[in-house]
C-alpha cells in the first residue's frame, strides 16, 4: 500500500472500486497487468482462487499455483483478441497464462497454429516459449469462478480491466472473437463501455455468428463473431470440432488484417 492509499484517497486492492479507480488510468498494457494481479475487489472469487491453489488437483500436487488474476497474452498491437468468460481453476489459475496449461487451452492453441496465428499447437506452462501473432487472448472476468460461472456484480467489478485493455490495444483493435454464450454476455457491456454501440436487442449469440458494431466517437468499427467454446464437453461430443475453429478464426484473422494459412 502506498500513501496515498494509506490516506483513504486511493481504494486498495480489496476495494470493490479498485478496478474502476486503476485501470482507466494505466499509460500501457504491463502498468494495467502489473495492477490487475493485485486485484482483490471480488470477495468469493478471490477466495475460491485460492482454495483452488491451496487444495490442488492430484495430478498438479506438486506444482505452485499461480492462484491470482490472469492478465491477457498476447502482443500490445494485437489486431484480434479472442475472449473467453473467465481463468479455468487449474488451467489459467494454476499457471498465470490465459487458456494455458488444460484440454480448452489445447484445443484453441492448436487452432490458433493452423491458422498461423500461435507459435506452436497446445501450450504446457507460462515459460514453455509459446508466442502469439497478431492476437490477445483475454477474459471479461480475471479470476477462476466456482463452477465456471462469475455473478452479475463480479462480472460488474471485473469489466473496468477488459475495458480498459481493449482501449489500450487501441484503434488497431478490428475483431473479436468471443468463445461461448457466458463469453458473449459478459462481453457486450464491456464493448459498449470501451467506445462501440451495442444494437438493442442485444445481438444473439451462436456459432459463426458476426455482427459489426460501429465506434461511438465515428473511430473504426469493430467485428464481433462468435464460436461455441472449446470445453472438453464441446469437443468431446463433437458440438465444436477443430475444422469449426479454424473457420471462424480464419476469417476473424482475415479481418484483423492478419494474413493467415
Ligand atoms: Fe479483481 Fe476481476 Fe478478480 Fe474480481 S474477478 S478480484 S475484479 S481481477
Amino acid at each position: 500500500m502506498d500513501a496515498k492509499q494509506a490516506a483513504g484517497q486511493m481504494p486498495g486492492p480489496d476495494d470493490p472500486g479498485f478496478p474502476a479507480h486503476h485501470a482507466p488510468r494505466c499509460d500501457d498494457l504491463g502498468e494495467l497487468d502489473a495492477h490487475l494481479t493485485e486485484c482483490r475487489a471480488c470477495p468469493r472469487l478471490v477466495a475460491w482462487r485460492e482454495e483452488v491453489a491451496e487444495v490442488r488437483r492430484a495430478a498438479f500436487r506438486d506444482q505452485e499455483y499461480w492462484g491470482r488474476p490472469v492478465p491477457g497474452f498476447g502482443p500490445p498491437d494485437a489486431s484480434l483478441a479472442v475472449v473467453g468468460l473467465a481463468p479455468a481453476a487449474h488451467g489459467g489459475n494454476r499457471t498465470g497464462r490465459m487458456f494455458t496449461g488444460d484440454d480448452a487451452g489445447d484445443f484453441l492453441f492448436t487452432a490458433l497454429h493452423t491458422v498461423g496465428l500461435a507459435s506452436r499447437p497446445g501450450s504446457v506452462h507460462a515459460g514453455d516459449g509459446l508466442t502469439l501473432r497478431g492476437v490477445r487472448l483475454t477474459s471479461p472476468v480475471h479470476c477462476a469462478p466456482p463452477a465456471n460461472l462469475p455473478t452479475p456484480e463480479e462480472r460488474a467489478t471485473c469489466r473496468a480491466w477488459l475495458s480498459a485493455e481493449l482501449d489500450l490495444l487501441g484503434p488497431g483493435l478490428r475483431a473479436v472473437v468471443v468463445l461461448g454464450g457466458f463469453g458473449w454476455q459478459a462481453l457486450l457491456p464491456v464493448l459498449a463501455e470501451a467506445g462501440w454501440r451495442v444494437p438493442r436487442p442485444r445481438p444473439a449469440f451462436g456459432h459463426g455468428a458476426h455482427v459489426v458494431l460501429p465506434a461511438t466517437d465515428h473511430g473504426r468499427e469493430l467485428h464481433l463473431l462468435g464460436s461455441y467454446h472449446p470445453s472438453r464437453r464441446n469437443t468431446y461430443t463433437g458440438r465444436l470440432t477443430m475444422p469449426m475453429l479454424v473457420e471462424v478464426l480464419r476469417e476473424a484473422a482475415a479481418l484483423g488484417g492478419l494474413p493467415a494459412s
